[in-house]
């Protein structure tokens, strides 16, 4: 080991000086200025590296050599070829991929280039005790009198903590950056929301008013007429005259009757109406409740076809199943709501002259049951499949066939929300243009271990 001691400005005093000395013409200063830089170069707080001609470290100072952790005396170092010191350094990018020679520092800096700070480059080093260290270096070539290159200096600093700090920064800008596209986000989700509210308040408004009109209406006009009829009535001379009253008779309470029955349908869907608003506002405070029992699903299908082939007796409405009951336990009404929204949907968003087809199957090895309804209507676009389980989501395109349902865009929620208590799935189903199949599954009461529910 040899040691650079004590270091001078001169270079002839170094031991591969004499060699380095016929190669290069780094003209040493006079011994005045020699000395004032002599003190200057120790003192600088930074790593100077002067090279000869062929790349070797000639000189460094102190700073240099605590830079990589080099013992005083491991002057060996300086022994080293360009080629020897870069893989003794494993001088890499900072991001430890490999540097290929041409980037190298020295070979830039013989080859003319100079680096200024605004070009430094930062390096991975591998110090002589092992520990990584990032350096940042600047450089420029040593020309002679006639401008030829005959060495190099360049200045490292240690950056690996500004390095850090900056690592730092970056990740808490993209953390900031997150954080800031996650506000963004529910921003957009409640101005979303604020608009559906803003649609819900509208249609809440029509959709409430439009059944207490038509029920106010009808039962006014069917007291009129009975009112008309009780004052019409007299005492009849003839057995022809009494004919013809009574004939009058049974034509007005028909009408009556008919005037009724509107009457009572505007009051099932200012029920339901309410219903869904209720359920709705029990779901947003986290309660509504379920009171499972066993029951069949098989026949609380069968009971809401039964409602709705009433409520729509031109309708055909199909049940498939191959079963003769679907054990589940369950809350029979809330299930009944859910599988009268889907049937109510799919008559309202399909033709009147089309079928509407309910299948009940079991799947997932007999443990679930899966009640699937299918309409042929004009279909749902993949995103929309997405939000209409959203609460006050409404598709602006459809348009409903029938007028018997509501229209709040708070009947598929209220279904997910009811189907999840009962730790079931949902989903639809559809094209554009190809109907739709909205279905939900409910796991099935086994008997025992070994029983397949759905019996057939
Ligand atoms: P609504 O009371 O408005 O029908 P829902 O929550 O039941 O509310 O349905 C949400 C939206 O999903 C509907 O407004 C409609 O646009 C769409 N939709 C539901 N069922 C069907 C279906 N069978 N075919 C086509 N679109 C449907």
């Amino acid at each position: 080991m040899s040691r650079e001691n004590p270091p001078s400005f001169d270079a002839s005093h170094h031991p591969r000086a004499t060699a380095a000395k016929s190669r290069t013409k780094v003209k040493a200063p006079p011994q005045n200025i020699a000395h004032e830089l002599e003190t200057i170069y120790s003192s600088i707080t930074d790593g100077v590296f002067i090279y000869d001609g062929e790349g070797r470290v000639i000189r460094m100072n102190e700073a240099a050599r605590q830079l990589l952790h080099l013992a005083p005396d491991d002057g060996d170092y300086l022994a080293l070829s360009a080629k020897e010191r870069i893989a003794h350094s494993q001088l890499r990018h900072i991001d430890g991929s490999q540097m290929p020679e041409q980037e190298w520092i020295i070979t830039r800096l013989l080859s003319g280039e100079t680096i200024t700070p605004q070009q430094s480059v930062d390096v991975q080093v591998t110090r002589a005790d092992g520990s990584l260290t990032l350096i940042s270096f600047t450089g420029a070539p040593l020309r002679d009198d006639r401008d030829a290159i005959v060495g190099a200096v360049s200045v490292g600093r240690d950056v690996t903590e500004r390095r850090l700090r900056e690592d730092e920064l970056r990740r808490t800008n993209l953390q900031l950056t997150a954080a800031t596209a996650a506000l963004a986000q529910q921003a957009n989700d409640l101005e979303q929301m604020n608009r559906r509210m803003d649609q819900f308040v509208g249609m809440a408004n029509h959709e409430m008013k439009s059944p207490l009109t038509a029920l106010s209406a009808n039962l006014q006009l069917a007291t009129r007429r009975l009112q008309r009829l009780t004052r019409g009535t007299g005492a009849h001379e003839t057995e022809a005259e009494m004919q013809v009253d009574s004939a009058r008779l049974a034509h007005e309470a028909e009408t009556v009757l008919g005037m009724l029955a509107r009457a009572q349908s505007a009051a099932r869907r200012m029920t339901r109406l309410v219903n869904e608003l209720l359920d709705v506002s029990r779901i947003q405070a986290g309660k509504l409740e379920t009171r499972p029992e066993p029951c069949d699903l098989l026949a609380l299908t069968q009971a809401a076809l039964t409602e709705r082939r009433h409520a729509h007796p031109a309708r055909v409405i199909a049940l498939e199943t191959c079963c003769e009951q679907a054990p589940v336990v369950a809350d029979p009404d809330r299930i009944g709501e859910v599988i009268d929204n889907y049937l109510s949907n799919a008559t309202k968003y399909s033709p009147a002259d089309t079928p509407v087809t309910v299948t009940l199957t079991a799947e997932e090895g007999g443990t679930m049951a899966r009640l699937s309804v299918r309409d042929e209507g004009e279909g749902i676009s993949p995103e929309a499949q997405a939000r209409i389980w959203n609460i006050f989501e409404r598709l602006e395109s459809q348009s409903t066939q029938s007028a018997d349902g509501v229209n709040l865009g708070l009947g598929l929620h209220i279904c997910k929300t009811i189907i999840a208590l009962h730790s079931g799935e949902v989903g639809v189903e559809s094209a554009p243009g190809a109907g739709s199949t909205f279905w939900f599954t409910l796991p099935l009461a086994l008997a025992d271990e070994s029983d397949a529910s759905i019996r057939s």
